[in-house]
């Protein structure tokens, strides 16, 4: 079995913010993620898939992401950003190591994965939610004998030229890969609401400044409304700009039921599809803290900022607005993984 202080379960970009931290503490740790290679989520994104904002906006705590050849960073410029960072501040990371379950005894933990045991006082999970694409539930489903994608594995449209292709979800994902995808197909999409865009000249930039806001005004107990820019709009990323002017941007109302060649729509009529790609979205990466028995109907994890409420010593880091302001972005990150060391030391002090 081997020991340390804390432990950080994930290697992208939250376990490398809340390692910043801890290496300036005198507690020992060590990051175990399950690829073969840096970046986290981002080695998996689709080709064309940029940045939001500019590079001084999508740094971690400590050292600038470099200057992007371009406006705003390309996914192979972040996965590269990573990887020097790591190496940068010597962040010891044990790769491949899959952690498949957790356990929990009187102030420790104690894992098992896919090469051993580990022990630890303080266990940060850094999973993100990659490994958990999202499909709703659809009459008829399983009877569909097209080709279905979600978005955590589209890569670009090479295959799908000449194809009719139905894209769900309203969020940035389903516009960016419209966009894309009807530059060689013909496509319909589908959403459950209206789409909302941004204004061209709103980015990454003020949709984080407008969180920070949004931060310190609850802080300060004083409300906050942010309802002119919602931060689930669509960025008008070049793409979607590009889409918009050639003038595909065009939805309908979702589809109630699967048929084996497509759906079938409110109104009661059906049409066929080659290709479905689901963008709609993912839940956090929680498998590894099932055997905590702490989740809950819709296997959430009930938290205070960071920390567990029913597991002392237990912290979540990166899975959005739940656990921190902005948390899961290059940029909002660093504050809630800061928060969450100065807590773990304090926690590690009194339980000496
Ligand atoms: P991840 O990057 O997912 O890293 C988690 C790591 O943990 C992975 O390596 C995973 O394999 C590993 N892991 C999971 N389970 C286990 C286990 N049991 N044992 C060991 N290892 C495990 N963010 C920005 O900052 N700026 C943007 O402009 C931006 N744009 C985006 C645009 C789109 C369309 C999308 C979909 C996302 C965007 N993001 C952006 C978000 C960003 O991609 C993710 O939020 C980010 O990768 C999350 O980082 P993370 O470290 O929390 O998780």
């Amino acid at each position: 079995m081997k020991e340390f202080d804390v432990i950080i379960i994930g290697g992208g970009q939250s376990a490398l913010a809340c390692a910043y931290f801890l290496r300036r503490t005198d507690l020992s740790y060590t990051i175990l993620d399950d690829q073969s290679l840096p970046g986290g989520a981002w080695q998996h994104v689709w080709d064309s898939l940029t940045l939001f904002s500019p590079s001084e906006y999508s740094s971690l705590p400590g050292w600038m992401m470099p200057k992007s050849e371009s406006n705003f960073p390309s996914k192979d410029e972040v996965i590269s950003y990573l990887t020097v960072y790591e190496e940068r501040y010597k962040i010891p990371v044990c790769r491949p190591v899959e952690v498949k379950a957790v356990h929990h005894t009187r102030h420790s933990f104690e894992l098992d994965t896919s090469v051993g045991g580990y022990r630890c006082k303080a266990l940060i999970s850094a999973t993100g939610n990659w490994h958990h694409p999202y499909i709703p539930e659809i009459t008829g489903r399983g009877e569909y004998s097209g080709i279905e994608i979600h978005s955590a594995y589209y890569k670009n449209a090479d295959n799908l030229k000449g194809k009719k292709v139905l894209i769900v979800g309203n969020g940035n994902s389903g516009a960016q890969i419209l966009a894309e995808v009807s530059k060689v197909a013909s496509t319909v999409w589908a959403v459950q609401k209206a789409p909302e865009y941004l204004p061209d000249e709103v980015d990454g930039r003020v949709l984080f400044d407008i969180a920070s806001a949004k931060y310190h005004a609850l802080q300060a107990g004083k409300e906050f409304d942010a309802k002119q820019y919602s931060l689930g709009n669509i960025v008008m990323v070049p793409s979607v700009v590009d889409a918009r002017e050639r003038d595909v941007l065009h939805y309908r109302k979702t589809f109630h039921a699967m048929t084996p060649t497509g759906v079938i729509w409110e109104d009661g009529n059906s049409e066929d599809f080659d290709v479905i790609i689901w963008c709609t979205g993912f839940k956090p990466a929680f498998d590894h803290l099932k055997s905590l028995d702490i989740m809950d109907d819709q296997q959430q994890i009930e938290t205070t900022e960071t920390e567990s409420n029913a597991i002392p010593g237990l912290y979540l880091v990166g899975y959005g607005n739940k656990t921190g302001f902005a948390s899961a972005t290059l940029i909002g990150v660093g504050r809630s993984a800061r928060n969450t060391i100065n807590q773990i030391t304090a926690y590690l002090k009194q339980t000496k």
